[in-house]
């Protein structure tokens, strides 16, 4: 008999619930929404793209770089890409170039480089008893990231698109953690299959010249499910959904109106 979960997080949230929970809790239980500028529709454009021509890639299926660039302006131009245009500092034009360029280098210079075998793999959720008859659930597809194959085993390489994606020539790692650590709970817990190599982030950067570098990042999932001596997230976001208090942060780097539903009624904000 499947017991019903207590709480559904998907793999993409975990790194919110621990930058500000109180945030987390407006958006994932309250129903709060925030609108997006131009750059966070920029971000989901280029990842389309992006997704298209690896998955073309894996299926033989001719998809080229001018492909992509295609699907990356149609799904920019999308009317159902709602965000408000005044929100950021950037135009239409802007993101065009900006997507564009990105774009042709990653189909042209990055992806050839990897041996993708999984493109934003769906998973099957996975359950974790907290105790107390609280039922975490993980779920959700693996959005932006991608399972790679080399000689030593599979191992995730996630796309982190951004302002700040990439500093002093290496993708920002800072914060990825819980979400690559989650990803490869669900990798193995999806497919049986153990992950052995170390995750890696392909940041490409959205702001001034277009970079994409990247860089490893070790440990996610001892991040997650904590060790012999010291526990996991996993662990911690267990007692705030068992006791519902989700913590405000209000010094987080996203406690701005721009970024929180909850800012205008929130009284723990200077
Ligand atoms: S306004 Fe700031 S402290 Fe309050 S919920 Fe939002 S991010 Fe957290």
């Amino acid at each position: 008999m499947s017991v019903e979960p207590s709480i559904i997080v998907r793999a993409s949230s975990w790194a919110s619930l621990f930058d500000c929970a109180y945030k987390w809790s407006a958006i994932h239980i309250d129903g709060m929404r925030n609108v997006v500028g131009l750059r966070a529709a920029l971000g989901t454009a280029i990842h389309a793209g992006t997704a298209v021509f690896d998955q073309g890639r894996l299926d033989v299926a001719g998809i080229s770089a001018d492909d992509a660039a295609g699907v990356f302006v149609d799904k920019l131009r999308d009317p159902e890409n709602e965000f408000d245009p005044g929100r950021d500092d950037i135009t239409m034009p802007d993101a065009e170039r900006i997507g564009l360029s990105l774009l042709t280098k990653y189909c042209l210079e990055v992806s050839p480089n990897y041996n993708f075998v999984a493109v934003e793999m769906e998973t099957k959720p996975l359950d974790i008893d907290c105790g107390g008859g609280v039922i975490v659930r993980l779920t959700g597809t693996m959005d932006r990231a991608r399972i790679r194959k080399s000689s030593c085993g599979v191992g995730i390489a996630d796309i982190k698109s951004g302002s700040a994606a990439v500093q002093k020539g290496v993708a920002v790692t800072k914060g990825h953690g819980p979400q690559i650590g989650t990803y490869e709970l669900l990798y193995e817990h999806t497919t049986g299959e153990e992950i052995t190599d170390i995750a890696e982030i392909i940041g490409l950067k959205t702001k001034g010249t277009s970079e994409i570098a990247t860089a490893t990042l070790a440990n996610s999932k001892r991040v997650m499910i904590g060790t012999e001596d010291q526990p996991g997230l996993i662990e911690f976001a267990a007692e705030m959904f068992k006791s519902g208090r989700f913590y405000p942060n209000p010094k987080s780097l996203l406690c701005s109106e721009k970024y929180c539903p909850r800012f205008a009624t929130c009284h723990f904000h200077d």
